[in-house]
């Protein structure tokens, strides 16, 4: 056939290859969800070894591996031996794929009462219906964890430390022997400190956890979640990954590896500023009570401060006043925001009590130590000095 000139209509929708780029500095965007393959014989290879070539974005794509590949880096950073890191869509569906990949029917998952409220529905309400059984017992209670733990049906222990609302710690490096010991896995939801205050794969932790929808991506601005692991874990967590189509879209895990590049100067104003506030609260008429690891007065300080550089953003406080302050007090702040989320650049604060827990009975909600005055805090980077006296004034009135 002679080399005919194409319609109009086929130029229009032909894909076409700008010739004259080299190297781009900053990682590209790769908005495409399959890759061309030259010819057959690269195809087959490519299908013969689908972890080592691009082929269709669901399974892998160069933007989001490159920003995966950083993060495992870093979370990886002290711990021996090789990592990988597969980023998906938000932070619940990493623990759903990690949850799924490693589950069977009939195994046990010990856990705390006090994890993110979407991890406890996940296993409470759906692990359950495909006989995986969920134990929440107090995790830092070591004596009750060996004890559990000699049930040989215990596949897991999940844990989070900061945790919320209390920001109360665990021992790292206790726990996951405990599990070791037992032939158990142990999974940590590493969200609140990030690995630029805490490592856990160093401390022997199997597999970690991340909502990127909050410090890692810091700016609120694209949602995210993240499971790191040693390799020999790969081809099963992928196996999982790439079936439950959890996978993140290149834009948000660009947004992501922005946000990635100052992660270490966030977590330092993070911390100092939350470490001040902290102090001031302490010392505030108005407030019986604060929350934050890095006070020598919080019961699990000498736990965070053996596992942690610096204690982060996220802080608690009670009002003295209950229910109707803490109200009162969300209307008066003027630089933070009313924002049910965290880790962002800007300070916010929530009202468990009357917002995120609102339909929670109340004896409910004290159990899992939300009390009625409780304000949550995400500290965010700003002027410190201007956070302070938007609390002064909001608490005066409150
Ligand atoms: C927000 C959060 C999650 C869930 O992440 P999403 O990105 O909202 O799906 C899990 N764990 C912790 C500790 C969180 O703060």
């Amino acid at each position: 056939m002679e080399n005919r000139k194409v319609s109009l209509e086929t130029l229009m929708v032909m894909e076409s290859k700008e010739q004259r780029t080299i190297d781009p500095h900053v990682l590209p965007i790769y908005a495409t969800s399959g890759f061309s393959f030259q010819n057959i014989e690269e195809g087959i290879d490519a299908f013969l070894n689908p972890s080592e070539k691009h082929l269709y974005s669901r399974f892998a794509n160069p933007t989001i591996d490159t920003v995966a590949t950083k993060l495992a880096r870093l979370e990886s950073y002290d711990a021996d031996g090789d990592y990988f890191c597969l980023l998906t869509n938000t932070g619940m569906s990493a623990i759903t794929t990690a949850l799924v990949s490693v589950l069977e029917k009939g195994d046990i998952v010990l856990t705390q009462p006090n994890i993110y409220g979407g991890s406890t529905e996940l296993m409470q309400r759906i692990l359950s219906k495909f006989g995986v059984t969920i134990e929440t017992i107090d995790l830092s209670d070591m004596d009750l964890l060996s004890q559990k733990l000699t049930q040989k049906e215990v596949k897991l222990v999940y844990f989070e430390t900061p945790a919320n609302p209390t920001l109360s710690c665990l021992p790292i490096e206790k726990l996951a022997a405990l599990a070791k010991e037992h032939n158990a896995i142990s999974i940590m939801d590493n969200t609140f400190a990030t690995p630029a205050l805490q490592r856990p794969l160093s401390m022997g932790v199997d597999i970690v956890i991340h909502s990127t929808t909050k410090y890692l991506n810091g700016h609120g601005n694209g949602m995210g979640g993240a499971i790191i692991a040693a390799n020999n874990w790969y081809g099963k967590i992928w196996g999982h990954y790439k079936l439950l189509g959890t996978n993140p879209s290149p834009f948000e895990a660009w947004l992501l590896h922005n946000g990635m590049k100052t992660l270490s100067l966030r977590m330092e104003k993070h911390s100092y500023n939350a470490q001040r506030m902290a102090d001031f609260l302490s010392e505030h008429p108005s407030v019986d009570r604060v929350n934050y690891p890095g006070l020598t007065t919080h019961p699990d300080h000498e736990i965070a401060a053996s596992q942690m550089a610096k204690f982060g953003g996220m802080m608690s406080f009670e009002l003295k006043g209950g229910f109707e302050s803490g109200k009162r007090m969300m209307n008066e702040v003027d630089i933070c925001q009313l924002v049910p989320t965290l880790g962002n650049v800007d300070t916010l604060i929530l009202h468990p009590a009357s917002m995120s827990h609102l339909h929670v009975a109340p004896e409910i909600r004290r159990q899992a130590g939300i009390s009625d005055g409780l304000i949550r805090m995400s500290v965010g980077i700003e002027n410190i000095d201007d956070l302070i006296a938007d609390l002064d004034k909001a608490l005066a009135i409150s």
